[in-house]
């Protein structure tokens, strides 16, 4: 039977906790006094072995002690918890007057924003928006825009072929990345009848080194109406509209003869230099002019190719490339930036 002195235990107990500097501490201290194998543990398991006289005193003052350690200790984390709380405010503090970050947000391609523009003029002026397939058959690439098999004009494009055929009606086609939007004409024009005013964004492809102004894939917009009537002067003050409202400047626009076997007359589509406004510059070659576009009145082989009778309609088609449209408009000088997915480049729009 160990001698008891629960005075000397208290002032143990009073000691330990006063000097414990952290939780961990504390919780030794608890242990040592109330755990398992605890100095107050023993003396609380040891009162069965005394006399009864002494039993009901000591345990008494044995229970209030080891009430007094529970007390303390919970006092003690309690404090402890306090210092740390303030010290960590010292220094993790939050300025609630501070403006929050804004989260970062993406935004459209810079060819995206340019193709909605166009979209946007055209759709004003009673055209509709028109897709049409990335793959083609060499008869709406090529056979039914009047570029017939072995015509030297087939050259024009430096096409991507693709392994496969494809059976159109009775004959098999090749299939390819088409070059152009011009394909999509002719896929109009066999489902609906004139008059039509459409415009057709889209990507096309071409088998071509690489340099600032070109690429293997880019993107055009095709134009086509059609009507009883339509002239070439309709064509000229439909496309000096668009230019004036997607540049926001006075543009004028001029045609000069071209040849594109689709179109008959064809011709070159320039208009007013925007750096010089016409005067003559390096950008437009002291020229005041800016070649933009390549158009012409829609020839009558092309009408037959799309089950319409050429005797009965007349229409204009143009091409544009809306690469070339953005560069202009942000003053890009390479065309590759556009595909390079550099943010550096992207984030500027
Ligand atoms: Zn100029």
């Amino acid at each position: 039977m160990p001698k008891i002195n629960l005075k000397l235990l208290k002032n143990q107990i009073k000691k330990a906790i006063g000097s414990a500097k952290d939780l961990k501490e504390l919780n030794d201290i608890f242990k040592r006094y109330l755990g398992k194998r605890g100095e107050l543990t023993q003396v609380l398991r040891s009162l069965e072995k005394l006399p009864k006289i002494r039993r009901a005193k000591v345990g008494k003052e044995a229970n209030e002690l080891k009430n007094f350690l529970r007390i303390k200790c919970d006092q003690k984390a309690i404090g402890i918890k306090e210092k740390i709380r303030k010290e960590t405010a010292k220094i993790e503090w939050i300025d609630i007057t501070r403006p929050g970050e804004k989260p970062v947000l993406g935004h459209l391609h810079p060819l995206s924003q340019v193709k909605n523009k166009a979209e946007e003029i055209f759709q004003l002026m009673g055209f509709s928006m028109v897709e049409g397939p990335e793959i083609e058959t060499e008869w709406y690439n090529f056979d039914a825009l009047n570029i017939p098999k072995d015509h030297p004009a087939r050259d024009l494009w430096d096409t991507l072929w693709l392994k496969d055929n494809y059976k159109l009606k009775t004959k098999n086609y090749k299939l390819l990345l088409r070059t152009h939007t011009s394909p999509v004409q002719i896929r109009y024009m066999e489902k609906n009848n004139p008059p039509l005013r459409i415009i057709v964004p889209g990507r096309v492809f071409r088998h071509e080194a690489t340099d600032a102004s070109h690429e293997i894939n880019f993107y055009q917009v095709e134009g086509l109406m059609v009507d009883k009537k339509v002239s070439v002067a309709n064509f000229k003050a439909i496309i000096q509209e668009f230019f004036q409202k997607f540049f926001k400047k006075p543009i004028e626009i001029r045609l000069r003869p071209g040849y594109f076997p689709f179109t008959e007359p064809s011709f070159e589509v320039d208009m007013t230099c925007l750096t010089c406004g016409g005067k003559g510059c390096s950008v437009c070659s002291q020229t005041g002019w800016l070649e933009m576009m390549g158009a012409g009145m829609v020839h009558p082989n092309v009408f037959k190719a799309a089950g319409l009778n050429p005797k009965n309609w007349q229409g204009f088609a143009f091409g544009m490339g809306l690469d070339r449209l953005a560069m202009m408009k942000y003053k890009i000088n390479d065309i590759r930036l556009f595909y390079s997915g550099d943010l550096r480049f992207l984030n500027q729009f």
